[in-house]
Parts: C-alpha cells; sequence; structure tokens
C-alpha cells in the first residue's frame, strides 16, 4: 500500500465515522434530510465522502418561521438565563471538539494543527466570551435641555440573521458570527458554504446536544439559490457573511436596507524595514502569507521591503517558507493542505503564469505539488514572485492561494502609497524597532486591522474587518456585539 493509498483509507474511515447517520439540515429543533442531494468532497482525495440535500425556498422559508418564532421568545428569556444557553454549547463543542478538527481536514483541507489551535478553538472561546456580554447590553441616559425629561436609548436585537459562512475556517464564523447574535437576543439561520457543510453538521448536533431552544439555530444548505433565497426573505433582518467581494455586493444589493456585516477579500501589505528583527518578521510572515495555503482574507500577500534589507528578507523567507510540510491535513505535521478544488488551484497556476509572461521573476514555488502524499489532492507551493508591476492582476486582485508578490522600497511614504494603492483595506503589518514609524503607518494605512511586528493574532475581544471593498462591520468584540442591536431611543415627558 502506499503513503497516499494509506491515507486515503484514513480519510474515507474518518468519513464513515462522521457521516454515519447521513448529513441533515437543522430547522426548528429537527434534522430534515429532504433536498436534492449534492457532493460533500474531500479536497485532499479529490473525492466526494458524502451526499448533503439542497435547501429549496420552501425549506429555506421553513428555517426563517422557526427562527421567528423562536426570537420572539429568546428575546424574553433573561440575559442570565441567554448567556447560560451558551456556556453550555461551548461545552457541547468542547465535547466534540476532536470531530470538528476532523471534519475541518477532512471537508476543507485545512491542516489539523491550524483547525485545532486557530479555527474550532476560537469558535468555541466566541460562545464562552459571548455569554459573558449577553448581560452587559444596555442603553445611556441622554442629557437634554428641557426639564422634566427623561431621554434614554435602548439596545434591541435585530430578529432573525441570516449568517452565510466561508469554507476557510468554517468552524471559526459558527462562533465568530452566531455566538454574538445569540447573545444580543436574536435567532440564526446559517447557510454554510456549499464547499464544507460537514462542520455545520456537527455544530448543529452540538446545538441539538445543548437543549438550546427549537429553531433558535437553524441551518440550512445548498448553492446557486439557497442563500439568494434567504437573503431575499421579507423576515430576514440582518446578513452576516463571509466570503468574496463580489458575492458580498450582491448580497449588499438583495439586502437593501437592512444592515449587513461584510467580511470581504483582501490584499493586505506587510511593510518590513530594515530595523525590524528579520528573523522574527520572516517566520511570522511565512505563515501570514502562505498559511492555509494562502486561503485567508487576511492573507499577507503584498510584502513590501525596504531596499537595504531586501535581500536578507528574502533569504529568510524562502528558508522557512520552501520548507512548510505539505501534506494529509489530517496529520500533525501538516503544515500546508491543499486548496479547496481544482478550479482554484488552476486559477492559481493562471494568474502566475501571467505574471511570467508580464516579466515576473518566480523567486521561489511557482509551480503545482504532486509528489507523493499529495498525489491527488490541488496542492500549490508557496510562490514568490518578484518584478511585479504594481499594477498587474496579480498584485491588485486576492488570489486566494499561496502566492505572494515583494517589492522594494526606499521611503516609508513609498511604501505607504504601494500597500494603500488596493480596492481592498482589511489587514496590514509594520515590521520596524521605531515605535514612532509603527504609529505613524498604523494611523495611516488604509485598512480595518493592522499588526505591528505581529501576525495573524485576532483575540475574540478585538473586532476585526475591513474597509473599501473589504466591506464593513466588526466581527469579535463588543463592536461585532453591537453590530447585532439596533439603537432605539425613548423621550420620556415626565
Ligand atoms: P463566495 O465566498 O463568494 O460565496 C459563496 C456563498 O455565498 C455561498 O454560500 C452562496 O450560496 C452565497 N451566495 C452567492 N450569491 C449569493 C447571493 N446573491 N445572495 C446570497 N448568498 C449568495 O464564493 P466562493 O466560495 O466561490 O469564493 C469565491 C472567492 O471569494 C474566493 O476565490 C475568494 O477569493 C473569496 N473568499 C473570501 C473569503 C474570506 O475569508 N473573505 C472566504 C471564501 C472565499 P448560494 O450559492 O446558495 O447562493
Amino acid at each position: 500500500m502506499s503513503d497516499f493509498e494509506r491515507a486515503e483509507l484514513r480519510h474515507q474511515q474518518l468519513a464513515e465515522r462522521l457521516v454515519a447517520d447521513g448529513v441533515g439540515m437543522w430547522i426548528d429543533g429537527e434534522f430534515v434530510r429532504e433536498g436534492e442531494p449534492r457532493d460533500a468532497v474531500d479536497p485532499f482525495v479529490a473525492q466526494p465522502f458524502a451526499s448533503v440535500p439542497d435547501a429549496d425556498a420552501t425549506t429555506v422559508d421553513r428555517a426563517v418561521a422557526a427562527a421567528k418564532k423562536a426570537q420572539a421568545q429568546w428575546v424574553k428569556t433573561s440575559a442570565r438565563d441567554r448567556a447560560k444557553a451558551l456556556r453550555k454549547l461551548a461545552s457541547c463543542l468542547r465535547e466534540v471538539r476532536k470531530d470538528l478538527v476532523a471534519a475541518e481536514c477532512l471537508n476543507a483541507g485545512i491542516p489539523k494543527m491550524l483547525a485545532s489551535r486557530f479555527s474550532v478553538s476560537a469558535a468555541v472561546r466566541s460562545y464562552e466570551y459571548f455569554a459573558e456580554w449577553a448581560d452587559k447590553i444596555y442603553g445611556e441616559v441622554v442629557p437634554t435641555n428641557s426639564p422634566g425629561v427623561l431621554d434614554f436609548t435602548r439596545r434591541e436585537p435585530l430578529g432573525v440573521v441570516a449568517a452565510i459562512t466561508a469554507w476557510n475556517t468554517p468552524t471559526l464564523f459558527l462562533g465568530s458570527k452566531v455566538a454574538p447574535a445569540l447573545a444580543a437576543g436574536n435567532a440564526v439561520v446559517i447557510k454554510p458554504s456549499e464547499r464544507a457543510p460537514l462542520p455545520a453538521h456537527l455544530f448543529a448536533k452540538a446545538a441539538a446536544a445543548a437543549g438550546l431552544p427549537k429553531g433558535l439555530i437553524n441551518v440550512v444548505y445548498g448553492a446557486g439559490e439557497t442563500g439568494a433565497a434567504l437573503v431575499g426573505h421579507p423576515d430576514v433582518d440582518m446578513v452576516t457573511f463571509t466570503g468574496g467581494t463580489e458575492t458580498g455586493k450582491r448580497i449588499a444589493a438583495a439586502a437593501g436596507l437592512r444592515p449587513t456585516c461584510l467580511e470581504l477579500g483582501g490584499k493586505s501589505a506587510a511593510i518590513v524595514f530594515g530595523d525590524a528583527n528579520l528573523d522574527q518578521a520572516a517566520f511570522q510572515l511565512t505563515f501570514g502569507s502562505f498559511g492555509l495555503s494562502g486561503q485567508a482574507c487576511a492573507a499577507s500577500s503584498r510584502l513590501l521591503i525596504e531596499r537595504g534589507a531586501y535581500d536578507a528578507f528574502i533569504d529568510k523567507l524562502a528558508a522557512t517558507a520552501t520548507n512548510m510540510a505539505m501534506g494529509d491535513p489530517l496529520d500533525d505535521g501538516t503544515m500546508l493542505g491543499p486548496l479547496i478544488s481544482e478550479a482554484s488551484v488552476a486559477r492559481v497556476e493562471g494568474l502566475v503564469e501571467e505574471a511570467k509572461q508580464a516579466g515576473a521573476e518566480v523567486v521561489f514555488g511557482g509551480e503545482r505539488h504532486d509528489d507523493g502524499v499529495c498525489a491527488r489532492g490541488h496542492f500549490y507551493r508557496p510562490t514568490l514572485l518578484g518584478g511585479v508591476n504594481a499594477d498587474a492582476d496579480v498584485a491588485r486582485e486576492e488570489i486566494f492561494g499561496p502566492v505572494a508578490c515583494a517589492f522594494a522600497f526606499d521611503k516609508p511614504a513609498d511604501a505607504l502609497e504601494l500597500a494603500n494603492r488596493s480596492r481592498y483595506g482589511l489587514a496590514a503589518s509594520v515590521w520596524t524597532r521605531s515605535l514612532k514609524r509603527a504609529h505613524n503607518l498604523s494611523a495611516d494605512l488604509a485598512a480595518g486591522y493592522v499588526w505591528v511586528n505581529s501576525y495573524g493574532a485576532i483575540p475574540y475581544s478585538a473586532p476585526f474587518g475591513g474597509i473599501k471593498d473589504s466591506g464593513h462591520g466588526r466581527e469579535g468584540g463588543r463592536d461585532a456585539l453591537m453590530g447585532f442591536t439596533r439603537l432605539k431611543n425613548v423621550y420620556v415627558q415626565l
């Protein structure tokens, strides 16, 4: 048996165990298995492993109606009891933590290390964190110039929230979007990406085990029409979405005047100065640029390096990036898993070829990886391009693959201009020992999230989100919670 055959067998056995009872939608406290079947695919073996039902408009309608009914009760539930329910869900998720990790490896190709430490842990912590917020949502007394008047604000839930979640860390979004929505008194209909529905199925089972009120959380699957049916439903009061910018724009148009939280694409810049700790910068940016095989909204895909440090930094980056272990996502040592689909690898390949023809130099990578255990999956090597025209597609558009472009700069102002020359504005990082420079650039960078001498850490208490074509709204912390409330003013003539 070859290494690949052994790995394939392990994937088959895992799939049989995780989907032993079939994958169902979760609507009004019941698993629903009717619907056109769609394959759920394991990107590592490039084979389907389960069949998942698609929701049509009638099923979406049932889910929204169930959520609406549940929300009417949930809003009357005391904050203390809402917190208790969220803590119970956190504990049920903890119990199935290993299965959630395995589901991310199997269905989304996320390496176990990242699925465990980043996605699943963050989701569990979101429930624990937002449980503590449930009884801390309150308005303010507003000063007025009129005697005998009490004017105050109330923070009220929005109602039914549609959460359309992405496949790149599927469990993470089930926490970051759903936990604050519930804490604020909303009910939720989740529509996971059709590319990675399995974590949502396990999540629904945990919600069932936690004994949450029927209809408070609903999960519907599908592709092509389900998301639009959900967003277009008149009883959906708010939409939170993570995914591509063009889809986000369509969702914003369909949502009309209803509030939206849109976590979209990015083309994040890292500005590395010669006085920085280059070892630390190269190590962290290796993961920042190529981690999750570049399928991360905040991937550091533009590296701007002060000219005098350019060669030294690139050598260090190459040393770590070319040694990243590519392989079976279920292996503890795997750092890079497959891309989500053949179409994704073909797109990355096309963009790199285009860049090469336009004169770019491949500093490292620049090809697929299909040796040994990676024979069947959609692997692409971590790739750094130099000599790229800053206005070329590869330097401007989100690639969603393990490809970064390197540029040398002479003056801080040039680096800032290049960093901000993007339609996106999600994240950025600055690497320097100068406090003054770090603060000045943090203020001037057109991005929603800036790291200084660090990359990738997103505390669940910090607001994460973008500006420009990276969307709006924030996930994490108090600001996320507030995004799931509306403000009402009450003027009382005493
Ligand atoms: P998207 O992430 O753009 O969107 C897919 C999801 O959106 C599905 O659940 C789909 O459901 C729903 N959807 C699509 N159209 C509508 C609509 N009009 N109204 C409501 N819901 C809708 O698609 P992909 O997964 O194909 O990713 C495309 C690109 O997006 C990637 O290459 C990457 O660049 C980027 N991306 C960014 C992510 C991030 O973290 N910011 C995460 C994932 C992808 P349905 O089909 O049923 O409507």
